[in-house]
C-alpha cells in the first residue's frame, strides 16, 4: 500500500506583529508604526523604542494619521484618557519632527 503524505512545505514566514493605527485602522507591522504610551503617572509619551510600560497606542508614520488621532479624540479613546490640548500639541510637534518633516 502506498500512502501519499501531503507534505506541506512551510516556509518559515517569521511573521511580524501587526498593529492598528488609532487613526486610519489601517494594520501594519508594528515597527512601521510608532507607539504612544500612556505611562502610570498619566503622562503621554512617543515610546520610539517600543518597551516602555502603559497603555500603548499605534499611529502610522504619516503626519494626516496624528492629525486625525490627535484632533479627533481617537488617541483619548484609546489610552483611555483626556489628553490636554498643550499635549496634543506637543505630541503633535514631536510626530512631526519624528516623520521628519510634513
Ligand atoms: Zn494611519
Amino acid at each position: 500500500m502506498v500512502r501519499i503524505s501531503m507534505k506541506q512545505t512551510t516556509t518559515p514566514n517569521k511573521r511580524a506583529p501587526q498593529r492598528t493605527c488609532v487613526a486610519c485602522r489601517a494594520v501594519k507591522d508594528k515597527r512601521e508604526l510608532t507607539r504612544i504610551v500612556r505611562t502610570p503617572d498619566g503622562t503621554i509619551s512617543i515610546d520610539t523604542k517600543g518597551r516602555m510600560a502603559g497603555r500603548g497606542a499605534y499611529i502610522c508614520a504619516s503626519l494626516v494619521c496624528w492629525q486625525t488621532g490627535l484632533e479627533s479624540n481617537k488617541l483619548d479613546y484609546v489610552l483611555k484618557t483626556k489628553i490636554a490640548p498643550e499635549e496634543r500639541k506637543r505630541l503633535l510637534a514631536e510626530g512631526r519632527s519624528l516623520i521628519g518633516g510634513g
